[in-house]
């Protein structure tokens, strides 16, 4: 078996969980098992419901007052006792503040490794070899695990959302606290304050680059983005120059994105920048030297001044929505 954790707030799924089921996925290929999805909460019948309409083989909830808040203690003692029972080969998590909690004290309690910030996952005959960033995103590291089961937390967006739609039975697992106490009370939640955007759920993304030159220019990557209905994102040192805001850089230092349309324009494709978006469906790289490293991941290259290629393509554009 295969166990992803579903996290969730205020009766909402995180879309990072759907991302867990196609790595999961990609897994069960080899793995040949089942795949089950995990719930804790106070009162999961609702999460269940939503979960059940997946393409998975179960839905295990477990339900206690003590699961209402996140708490280590509560979590690692409900988790440990489903693992020792369900001896699964894998579990799923999520590199979200919780799973990276949770899953090292997993991995001592069971006595096993685990592998954390995981963004990609390669097989040696049936033996997955997980891919993850090192060095703020300079190398990628391959790692194999030779413990069961295997712990991972996951990096958001690193996976595309699963879509596929099913119809898993939920099976409530039991789970006595009466022994357990929680050094943990969680008193209130504050909310973050609000970023701007969050580019890492674009669909399409036009990200710009020093090769614009100055500020005013980036003004071209907004007209391409607004006119696609996408959102504008761009590489560090665009951000460094404060041409837009911090919350859209793109990279190891930024964010991760996975659209399906990534248009970067005047980026040379630094190893860093590409970390942050060499997993979006198809990427249009526009830059006026031929050799930049950015073609060598792009779907479709223009060899050009962006200057000259992005007024084109927003007044073509503009004709096609007229
Ligand atoms: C620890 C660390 C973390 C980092 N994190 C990030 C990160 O998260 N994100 C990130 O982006 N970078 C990051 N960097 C920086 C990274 O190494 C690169 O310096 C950066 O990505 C380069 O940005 P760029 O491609 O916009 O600029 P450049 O590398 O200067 O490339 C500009 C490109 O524009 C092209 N160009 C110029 N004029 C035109 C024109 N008129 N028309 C078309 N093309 C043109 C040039 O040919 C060139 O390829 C990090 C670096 C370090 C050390």
């Amino acid at each position: 078996m295969i166990l992803t954790l579903v996290q969730h707030k205020d009766g909402i799924i995180d879309e990072v969980s759907l991302e867990l089921l196609t790595l999961a996925k990609q897994l069960n290929q080899k793995l040949s098992t089942k795949i089950a999805s995990v719930i804790l909460g106070d009162n999961t019948e609702a999460l269940s419901k939503l979960l059940s309409q997946k393409a998975i083989d179960e839905v295990i909830t477990i339900s206690a007052p003590e699961l209402k808040t996140y708490s280590p203690d509560t979590y690692a003692f409900a988790l440990t006792k489903l693992i020792r029972e369900k001896n699964p080969k894998a579990f799923l998590f999520s590199h979200t503040p919780l799973g990276c909690d949770i899953t090292p004290k997993l991995a001592a309690s069971l006595g096993v490794g685990a592998i954390a910030s995981c963004n990609g996952v390669e097989f040696e005959g049936i033996n997955p070899i997980f891919i993850r960033s090192v060095y703020n995103g300079k190398l990628q590291a391959k790692v194999a695990l030779n413990s069961t089961p295997l712990l991972l937390t996951v990096e958001r967006g690193a996976f595309k959302k699963d879509e596929e739609t099913g119809n898993a039975p939920t099976t409530a697992f039991a789970c006595d606290f009466s022994g357990i106490k929680s050094r943990y009370k969680s008193l209130r939640f504050y909310e973050a304050q609000k970023a701007s955007v969050d580019i890492t759920k674009a669909k399409i993304i036009v990200s710009g680059g020093r090769g614009l030159g100055k500020k005013e220019n980036f003004e071209l990557i907004k007209n391409l983005a607004e006119i696609l209905g996408g959102e504008y994102a761009a590489s560090r040192p665009v951000v460094d120059n404060e041409w837009t805001e911090r919350d859209r850089q793109v990279g190891s230092s930024g964010k991760i994105v996975s659209p399906n349309l990534y248009i970067a324009c005047g980026i040379s494709g630094a190893i860093q920048h590409m970390a942050g978006m060499k997993k979006s469906n198809v990427i249009v790289a526009i830059n006026k030297d031929s050799e930049a490293p950015i073609f060598s991941i792009a779907t479709y290259g223009i060899v050009g001044d962006l200057f000259k290629v992005l007024p084109v393509m927003i007044e073509e554009l503009k004709k096609l929505k007229n």
